[in-house]
């Protein structure tokens, strides 16, 4: 069966002599991994759809275990994503936590769009940390592992000071706290308050440290690794300035 859709390329892996994998993230089939054949030839037209972060038409021939590219036609390369360090490892922070935290072939058209939200605000300029925030936090809800912070888990009442409990995907008082929670200051609880669900386009108006930026990226990088599997890019992330 041949499908077409939209989609995004987070990843490629060399296979064969001229062949690779590309894992997609697709509007209509969610993360789908193609074959495409003899894309690594010098000659072959291919060979931009392979790259990170394409985002094209894509033309697959599916079969219940091996999908084969047939086609792309390129919507927008998004190449500018590759052109600085920080927006770089943004963009590949949003991709990782995309394989990480979707299933195979599961369409989510509310992650697509966030995924296409979150790449053009990164090349228009938006503050990279706080797209990549803004984007996991968006993606922890809509797969069911939303943060629950401000209030405790366990016995409901205001949690200040809080403490963050991976186990349970949320914050633990100073009664209900265990020795492996992590202490989450007041200012971050607020700080994810203010970036749920807020307009990509108006995060560039929110004023925080470095400081603070970091802790919240580190929270959530021991969160999604806890949940799903050890992360890579957001401890590179971290260690740019
Ligand atoms: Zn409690």
């Amino acid at each position: 069966m041949d499908i077409t859709t939209k989609a995004i390329a987070l990843r490629a892996t060399d296979i064969k002599e001229h062949d690779k994998y590309i894992l997609l993230y697709s509007l209509e089939h969610g993360k789908i991994s193609v074959h495409a054949r003899g894309i690594r030839k010098p000659s072959a037209k291919l060979r931009f759809c392979a790259d990170q972060f394409c985002f094209g038409n894509y033309q697959i021939s599916k079969s219940a275990d091996h999908n084969v590219l047939k086609t792309c036609e390129q919507l927008q390369s998004f190449y500018s994503l590759r052109e600085d360090i920080v927006v770089y490892y943004s963009a590949c922070a949003i991709a990782e936590s995309l394989i990480l935290c979707t299933q195979e072939e599961q369409s989510e058209p509310a992650v697509f769009l966030e995924t296409l939200k979150a790449f053009s605000s990164l090349t228009d300029g938006v503050n990279p940390y706080l797209v990549v925030l803004r984007f996991c936090l968006s993606l922890l809800q809509v797969e069911g592992f939303a943060l629950t912070l401000g209030r405790c888990t366990m016995c409901g009442q205001k949690a200040q000071p809080s403490y963050l409990d991976l186990q349970r995907g949320g914050c633990l008082c100073m009664d209900c706290r265990n020795v492996d929670s992590i202490p989450v200051s007041p200012a971050i609880v607020t700080m994810f308050g203010l970036l749920d669900g807020i307009a990509y386009e108006k995060l560039n108006n929110l004023k925080f440290s470095s400081e603070m930026i970091k802790e919240a990226l580190h929270l959530l990088d021991k969160y999604i690794s806890h949940t799903f599997g050890a992360t890579n890019t957001f401890g590179e992330l971290l260690k740019l300035d």
